[in-house]
């Protein structure tokens, strides 16, 4: 019996909390396992909070692991929640130095990104999201922070909006959603419509909270969608995360990349690093109805990407390389209204290529 029971935690140890990415037997989820004289087993598991939307995909993993294990007959799931002093002790255990920001700590194996752009409209969101997922897919843990205060739009571009964050003790768990953990400056609103005027303190101290009580995990990295152009959520990050490295993202335009090229400025007055610009609908491939070939049209002009990153490179004295050219493709924006990344509905397509290009050269930078 000893023997069985120790095999069945064993099959425990590989079931992970989606939120927390831990497996549950570290989390002290598992209350108790009964095994009946017909070798029947009933686990008992302790959620963080009752209700938790990530219930079932626990229990189908539960009884999926268990399942496996030779002996046994049959699998049930008792679901219960854990009481305050249990999650009390698992918030202990998860994050003992309280408040502190851990991307910070020089032994943070975390690259902090912030993805800015002169101005809004430019496909910051898009880029964001859809690299963060590129990222995740070459098997990094990444971590997304829409810190967009005028355009939260990341919950929405990923059907997440009616997600509401799991806290456990004080500690916010991000949502887990295709392969991230994801956490929106829309989701500290008490409802879709409520208007917070965002200043100085508030904003601080949202920040804060984003990047301390947020329980990230461990990470590979963190992507920050910040706010067009300077300003106020740009200065506190910075100013937080010193050693974060920002990415500039512009449209081929000339227009929007001076906006761009002053978003480059304003990280260097915080002594972050520019590691390189992104150049978003850069072109569109079209087959042709007259002649069948496939045409490169320029929708927004060329060439501002590479502007940009000359511009860069010469105020900031080191180089700033163009590091992709993402194209225009209608299928993005569709996606996206849908709520379902393009990387994320197909991989095969060019501009998905694209990304996984980028997510390439950023591991391994
Ligand atoms: P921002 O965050 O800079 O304001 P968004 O990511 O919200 O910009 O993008 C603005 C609009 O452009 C959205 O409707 C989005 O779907 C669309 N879009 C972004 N990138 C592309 C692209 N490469 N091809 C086609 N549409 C895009
Ligand atoms: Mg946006």
């Amino acid at each position: 019996m000893a023997e069985l029971e120790n095999a069945i935690y064993e099959a425990l140890s590989t079931v992970i909390d989606p939120e927390i990415r831990r497996p549950i037997t570290d989390l002290d989820m598992v209350e108790s396992v009964i095994i009946d004289p017909d070798s029947l087993v009933t686990v008992s598991l302790l959620l963080t909070v009752a209700g938790c939307p990530m219930q079932h995909a626990i229990q189908r993993d539960i009884v999926a692991a268990v399942s496996q294990v030779a002996g046994v007959n049959g699998v049930e799931v008792n679901i219960g929640a854990m009481n305050d002093e249990q999650r009390a002790a698992l918030r202990r255990k998860l994050r003992p130095d309280e408040k502190e920001i851990p991307f910070t700590k020089p032994d943070s194996p975390t690259r902090v990104f912030l993805v800015a752009s002169g101005k809004g409209g430019v496909g910051k969101s898009s880029v964001t999201l859809n690299l963060a997922i590129a990222l995740a897919a070459k098997g990094k843990r990444v971590g997304l922070l829409d810190a967009d205060i005028y355009g939260h739009s990341i919950p929405q571009m990923l059907g997440v909006s009616d997600s509401v964050p799991t806290t456990v003790d004080g500690m916010i768990m991000p949502v887990a959603t295709r392969g991230i953990s994801v956490i929106s400056i829309g989701m500290m609103k008490n409802s879709p419509d409520q208007v917070i005027a965002w200043r100085g303190p508030i904003l601080d101290r949202a920040l804060q909270q984003f990047l301390a009580d947020v329980y990230w995990g461990e990470l590979d990295f963190l992507l920050i969608d910040l706010p067009p152009g300077t300003g106020d959520v740009a200065l506190s990050l910075g100013h937080k995360l010193p050693n974060a490295e920002v990415i500039v993202v512009t449209t081929p335009q000339q227009a929007a990349a001076d906006v761009a090229e002053r978003a480059g400025t304003m990280a260097a007055m915080l002594e972050q690093k520019v590691i390189g610009v992104v150049e978003n609908m850069s072109f569109f491939d079209t087959d042709c109805p007259h002649c069948g070939q496939s045409h490169r049209v320029e929708l927004f002009g060329a060439g501002g990407g590479t502007t940009v990153a000359a511009a860069l490179s010469a105020r900031l004295e080191y180089e700033v390389p163009l590091l992709a050219e993402i194209p225009f493709t209608p299928i993005v924006a569709q996606a996206g209204d849908r709520g379902i990344p393009v990387v994320s509905l197909d991989a095969s397509e060019p501009v998905s290529q694209s990304f996984a290009g980028l997510a390439d050269r950023l591991v391994a930078r």
